[in-house]
């Protein structure tokens, strides 16, 4: 490429290098999903056929993406984990997060015809930011992800209950008026005592969310960076081989990934 004058101005780009060493967690969310669901008549609290947009939309990621070795999703966002020498991008953050968000985007839409009833809106197009994070250990890992799961869980308690109590014949604001200050048990007893709901009894796919696993989840790169392009791209299609597995379950608890090291040891 011949060097202009001009080329002086690629000298005020910045690039932040995500740490080496380090877990990458990537998380996607729905922007203005709130409004989005409304306007496309999601069932609530919870729309069956686009928790399944996302999870096939997430899957699809995945098997582009043979670093991503877990992801976790419920609602109108998904988390991604990298292995720790991912080194997709050189680890460039704008890179990353912007070709998740677009890759995400794109196949949302792309599938949308296959879940959906209402047809897409020129106007109205679902879209997607991405953010990344990068945890410096394994049980910070974990964290973030029983952070996600408590927070579905907490969310779905909350929407079951509200929209008992509006199908039950409240306005949305009475609802809401209710549920001010009331704890899980409360929201639990309310779902018993007047609809007959056992929460308990609830999918599992809206209590806990959706877990993708293509494991073995901390097996690392093994010195990626020494390693020759052939030897790069032979890793990369083993990994690519692996099935994805669909589960939703605990991850809070320390058997999800404990079991897991017990299938590493094997
Ligand atoms: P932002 O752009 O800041 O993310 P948002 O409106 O998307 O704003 P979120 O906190 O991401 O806010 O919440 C997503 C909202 O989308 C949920 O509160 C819920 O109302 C709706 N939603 C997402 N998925 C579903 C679904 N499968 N069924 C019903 N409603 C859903
Ligand atoms: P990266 O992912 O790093 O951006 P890239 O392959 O997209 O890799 P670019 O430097 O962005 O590399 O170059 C884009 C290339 O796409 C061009 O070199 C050209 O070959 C091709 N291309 C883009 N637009 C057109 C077009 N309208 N007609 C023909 N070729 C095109
Ligand atoms: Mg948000
Ligand atoms: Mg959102
Ligand atoms: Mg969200
Ligand atoms: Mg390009
Ligand atoms: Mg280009």
């Amino acid at each position: 490429m011949a060097n202009s004058r001009f080329e002086y101005v690629k000298l005020f780009e910045r690039e932040n290098f995500l740490l080496p060493e380090t877990h990458i967690v990537i998380r996607v969310d729905g922007r203005g999903f709130h409004k989005l669901s409304a306007k496309y008549s999601f069932a609530k609290p919870n729309d069956l056929g686009a928790l399944e947009l996302m999870n096939r939309t997430a899957q699809k990621l995945m098997d582009q993406m043979p670093d991503i070795s877990l992801a976790y999703g419920d609602s109108d966002e998904y988390s991604f984990l990298l292995r720790k020498g991912c080194g997709l991008f050189e680890r460039r953050e704008a890179k990353l997060i912007t070709t998740f968000a677009s890759t995400f985007t794109a196949y949302y839409q792309f599938y949308w015809p296959q879940y959906m009833k209402q047809p897409l809106e020129e106007d109205r197009l679902p879209t997607f930011d991405a953010r990344a994070v990068v945890y410096p250990s394994e049980p910070t890992v974990r964290d973030y992800f029983a952070w996600r799961q408590v927070d579905c869980h907490i969310n779905n308690l909350y929407n079951t209950t509200f929209w008992s109590l509006v199908e039950g014949g409240m306005t949305p604001k009475e609802a809401e008026n209710e549920l001010i200050g009331t704890l899980a048990a409360d929201k639990n007893e309310i779902l018993f005592q007047r609809f007959g709901i056992n929460y308990n009894n609830e999918p599992a796919l809206y209590k806990k969310g959706t877990v993708l696993i293509r494991g073995p989840i901390f097996e690392d790169a093994d010195g990626q960076r020494d390693k020759s392009k052939r030897q790069q791209e032979r890793q990369e299609k083993k990994m690519k081989k692996r099935p994805i597995v669909e589960r939703h379950i605990d991850i809070i608890g320390a058997s999800f990934w404990d079991g897991e090291k017990e299938e590493k040891k094997q």
